[in-house]
């Protein structure tokens, strides 16, 4: 079986001839993003009502409950554990609790169980639980009073119920680790590896594995895309790297740098004011020369197909000895569409047009090294004020367009190229305002 390593040095040392280039991978880790539906689920909290009850009684409490509330089962609780012990709950919860709880013993129900005597002959400790009754939105105070106080152990009971009421998650975790901090914060959290809100973790996880040893490199190698349309003064220091990864078999498709001053028309200079020229941006480029590349890869091209048309305004005809390399190698397979089974690797975060012609190109992944949070298309982000120019690097336009099943008809995973020594990516810097 071969290596990650030799593949990557097939890769460098085929016809594309990329040894020479000496790229060094990019050092970091793949940092998923989050989908615009996750950000919702953490934000959104309910209000429960909580109750104590001696361990005996808490199944029998929860049925009495469940024929009070015939709307309780339309309410997706599965990821609240119904019976708590007080130790498992958040500290604020056992403070409150503990401050409230009532003084339960033998008399205090019928119950033969609570107060029983142990082996000892001192009387056992009585268990306590906690239990989530259900959202407040079902069932007034009075009304879930009156119904508990008709039944055990509140029944001819000395004891006084005290209804609680605390905030919950409204929806169910998306991770481990959001279970697990949720649990410490709200309420014991169920969690089920899985994630109604994005990509299943394990299809994430397959897809980590598969491309984690690569990805510096790839975006190194855009990096150098960027370097050399930079260095001809065609455009600012962004560039992109389309991969078709097949098991260990790894392709370079195409290669792109931003080119936005490039002239397009040779007799004039192109002169740096404003966005230039926005169909010139690397992603924009990067998807025109796969599209060349598969008219030319087809059985029979027709000609005029071929032409030129659009090279003046999209600036997709290759324009630096990297990307001419790459984009004159036949090595796409006749036949498929346009960026399907695709991976992209950007040094920035694509702009709201460059993430759109990624999902109508049909990319499988997308792999950025630096968030652009005035301009990013793919993170799901929003500074709470609705402001994007707070500086705050976690903010941004909120757009999340790489995962929103419900409106948009295709998707693919993102992530993060989160550099090992400072959060926020190793990408070459450029002005925050810039699009990529
Ligand atoms: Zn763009």
């Amino acid at each position: 079986m071969k290596t990650p390593q030799l593949v990557q040095d097939e890769v460098f040392n085929g016809p594309l001839g990329l040894r020479e280039l000496a790229i060094a991978p990019i050092p970091g880790r793949l940092v998923a993003l989050k989908t615009k539906d996750e950000l919702r689920a953490v934000l959104e909290t309910i209000d429960v009502y909580v109750i104590e009850v001696p361990a005996v009684y808490a199944g029998a409490t929860l049925n009495i409950v469940k024929n009070a509330i015939p709307d309780l089962k339309t309410v997706n609780l599965q990821h609240l554990r119904r019976v708590v012990q007080l130790d498992f709950l958040p500290v604020y919860l056992q403070d409150k609790f503990r401050s409230s709880t009532q003084p339960w013993d033998r008399h205090s129900t019928t119950s033969h169980v609570v107060g029983e005597q142990d082996e000892d002959g001192g009387k056992r400790a009585i268990e306590l639980r906690y239990l989530l009754i259900a959202p407040t939105s079902l069932i007034s105070p009075a009304e879930l009073q009156r119904c508990l106080a008709q039944n055990p152990p509140f029944l001819n009971s000395t004891i006084s119920l005290h209804v609680h009421t605390i905030p919950v998650p409204a929806f169910a975790p998306t991770s481990a680790e959001q279970a697990a901090k949720w649990t410490e914060d709200y309420w014991s959290i169920s969690y089920k590896n899985t994630n109604p809100y994005g990509p299943h973790p394990s299809f994430l996880a397959r897809a980590v594995a598969d491309i984690e040893t690569h990805a510096g490199t790839w975006l190194a190698l855009a990096r150098v895309a960027g370097q050399q349309t930079k260095f001809h003064a065609l455009g600012e220091e962004i560039g992109c790297v389309i991969i078709e990864k097949a098991g260990n078999e790894q392709k370079v498709i195409a290669v792109a740098g931003d080119a936005r001053w490039c002239s397009t028309d040779s007799t004039v200079v192109q002169r740096k004011e404003g966005p230039g020229n926005v169909m010139a941006h690397a992603v924009m480029r990067a998807i025109g020369m796969v599209a060349k590349k598969r008219l030319r890869a087809e059985p029979e091209p027709n000609p005029s197909s071929l032409g030129v048309a659009s090279e003046n305004a999209f600036c997709d005809a290759p324009l630096t000895p990297i990307e001419r390399r790459v984009f004159t190698a036949d090595n796409i397979i006749p036949g498929g569409y346009l960026c399907v089974d695709f991976d992209i690797y950007v040094t920035h975060e694509p702009c709201v047009m460059c993430s759109m012609a990624m999902l109508h190109s049909r990319f499988r992944r997308c792999v950025f090294a630096r968030r652009m949070s005035l301009t990013g298309g793919l993170t799901a982000e929003m500074a709470k004020d609705g402001r994007t120019d707070s500086g705050d690097s976690a903010s941004g336009l909120g757009y999340g367009m790489f995962w929103r099943p419900s409106e948009l008809n295709w998707k693919f995973l993102a992530w993060e190229w989160v550099s090992e020594s400072e959060e926020g990516g190793d990408a070459p810097s450029v002005d925050g305002s810039i699009q990529a």
